[in-house]
């Protein structure tokens, strides 16, 4: 038990229970409650990180919320029929006897309870306010937790912490950088980093062997739920190793991370290819916490007359019970899929007279009766069905599956989930050249170099993995190009010439000159896994200074502008904004 003692307080107000009846104390914190109890007496409920005691207190005027108090007395059993079982220190009070005011506070500006919705800008402006309340305290706590746990598991695995540089050139994670400009040299900026990730490449070359960190990252990219410009990483990496290794090194990380939180260690996680994930989920981060996966109908409709199931993929979820669903609401789906990418969405209600549906009439008695058993389908279902091209209906499903089936993050347990052999590369650019899906580093799977090599691009797979927990995707790694020969031939496919290429991440290439070990590695994002654990939807909830959607910092008024002197000592000139 850590003793929270200091020359101002013997204990923290949510600590005392029954057994320190008769005891002396001084507590500090801040007013949280009070309550008139007669002409002279009042109770006062004081708060500090542990949590809230009941003080009763003799003339208590000029005592008002979120003054900082201390406070001595002796700790009392409540009559029992004011004991509060809903309160960890529901069963005493404190008979204060002296009391001081620390600090006088102007009212809050906004309740602290958990009751009362506050708008984020007002909580953000406020934000050191907003820690008081005892939800953020727990999320700090959980984090701090999850930090240490990982911290804890990654040097018991011999993983040496090692920091690196904030200020560098470009990285290669695909996002937007931030960018410093340079007083020295004006007109040459440096960028922060979208990740370590060369440095703890170089780091292998440098025999570091096991390099891990937790690290900053910073990436311009438009934030969402889950996404800050700026977020924490688990970061590591790894010398003579396989994508194998690389998977126990971090399942041994996050589990002790989930056990720190929730006492309970997760099993082994699963792994699921990337074309399984997107097959069955339409997804390459699956929440598995549901069913409603898609299910293939291609054949089923192999030789319908109905235009629209002419496609070369078919697929449906099934919505248990969803028939209920109003026209009005369907019409609202059909829309979003639309606006998706899908060309629409073809709904059907299975009710006991057969299929409910504008387009039943299309299709004939042997497609609805294959359909009903190729899905399963009950009476009071929905059915939801896409017919285009495979990538489309992928998508478009997984994302009707969530919109429809996601539960909220407190519930349906932990499922983390290994997602492995994902392509090489995503898709073609409007050169036609391929886009790495991971980043340019990343080894090809060993049988698929053929194909690399027959130009097949899009059917190469990669030695790259993802973590998945509950849907969320928590980070990504790979095994990486540890030959420079390899990584030239990459590059080439890439369309990054020899000159951009040594322009941009020369030194890398360079290194790798110099005996370069097989490495490979992974990074994952300790917000959300920490929001998670925490049971809350939105990171910003676990992070003690975030930003607004927008990227703004209403406590401190970032971004703001900078003065000419500024400006021109950096040798920069500010246009106006573009009409
Ligand atoms: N640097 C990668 C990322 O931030 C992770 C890795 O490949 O190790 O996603």
């Amino acid at each position: 038990m850590t003793d929270y003692s200091t020359s101002m307080r013997t204990d923290r107000c949510g600590d005392l229970r029954v057994d320190d009846v008769g005891r002396q104390v001084t507590l500090c914190g801040w007013v949280d409650r009070r309550r008139e109890h007669g002409e002279h007496l009042a109770f006062i409920d004081l708060r500090d990180r542990s949590g809230v005691v009941q003080l009763v207190v003799d003339g208590a005027h000029d005592l008002r919320s979120e003054y900082v108090l201390q406070v001595s007395g002796t700790v009392r059993e409540r009559p029992a029929d004011t004991a509060n079982d809903g309160l960890a220190t529901g069963a005493i009070e404190i008979d204060a006897t002296e009391v001081t005011v620390l600090a006088a506070a102007e009212p809050p500006p906004f309740p602290l309870d958990e009751r009362t919705e506050v708008d984020e800008m007002l909580r953000l402006k406020h934000r050191y306010v907003d820690l008081r309340r005892p939800r953020l305290q727990r999320n700090l706590e959980v984090r701090a937790r999850v930090n240490s746990a990982v911290r804890g598991a990654m040097e018991e695995q011999g993983f040496v912490e090692v920091e690196t540089p904030m200020l560098i050139a470009s990285t290669p994670e695909g996002a937007r950088d931030f960018v410093v400009p340079s007083r020295k040299e004006p007109g040459s900026f440096y960028a922060l980093p979208q990740s370590p990730q060369i440095f703890k490449q170089l780091c292998m070359v440098g025999g570091v062997d096991r390099y891990y960190q937790i690290a900053r990252c910073l990436r311009d990219e438009d934030l969402r739920a889950d996404r800050q410009f700026e977020f924490m990483q688990l970061d590591a990496e790894a010398s003579f190793v396989s994508q194998d290794d690389v998977l126990a090194f971090i399942s041994h990380a996050v589990s002790a991370a989930a056990e720190a939180v929730t006492g309970e260690r997760p099993g082994e996680i699963p792994r699921m290819s990337w074309h399984e994930a997107q097959e069955r989920f339409g997804s390459d981060k699956p929440d598995v916490r549901f069913g409603m996966e898609l299910v293939e109908l291609t054949e089923v409709f192999a030789g319908t007359e109905f235009r629209a199931f002419q496609a070369s993929c078919v697929k449906g979820i099934r919505v248990p019970g969803g028939a209920d669903a109003s026209r009005n609401r369907l019409d609202d789906l059909t829309d979003r899929c639309k606006r998706w990418g899908a060309k629409g969405l073809v709904w059907m209600r299975v009710t006991e007279d057969g299929l409910d549906s504008p387009v039943a009439k299309f299709l004939t008695d042997d497609e609805k009766a294959a359909l009903g058993s190729t899905m399963e389908a009950e009476v009071g279902d929905l059915l939801l069905l896409v017919a285009d091209e495979r990538r489309t209906v992928r998508h478009i499903l997984g994302l009707l599956r969530v919109e429809l089936g996601r539960p909220p993050v407190t519930e349906g347990g932990l499922h983390f989930l290994w997602v492995v052999d994902f392509p090489l590369f995503e898709g073609l650019d409007e050169a036609g050249h391929p886009i790495p899906a991971h980043h340019p580093f990343t080894m090809p799977h060993v049988d698929d170099l053929e194909a690399l090599e027959r130009g097949d691009l899009l059917d190469v797979r990669s030695q790259a993995y993802d973590l998945v927990l509950n849907g969320w995707e928590l980070g990504s790694g790979s095994v990486r190009i540890h030959r420079s020969d390899v990584q030239e031939k990459i590059f080439s496919i890439l369309g990054i010439g020899s000159d951009e290429a040594h322009a941009k991440f020369g030194f890398l290439l360079d290194a790798f000159r110099y005996g370069a070990p097989p490495h490979a590695g992974f990074a994952f994002g300790l917000d959300r896994l920490t929001a998670i654990l925490a049971g809350e939807e939105n990171i910003r909830e676990v992070i003690a200074y975030p930003k607004t959607q927008s990227g703004a910092d209403p406590l401190t008024s970032a971004p703001t502008p900078i003065d000419d002197r500024h400006l021109e000592e950096l040798g920069l000139r500010v246009l106006p904004p573009a009409e």
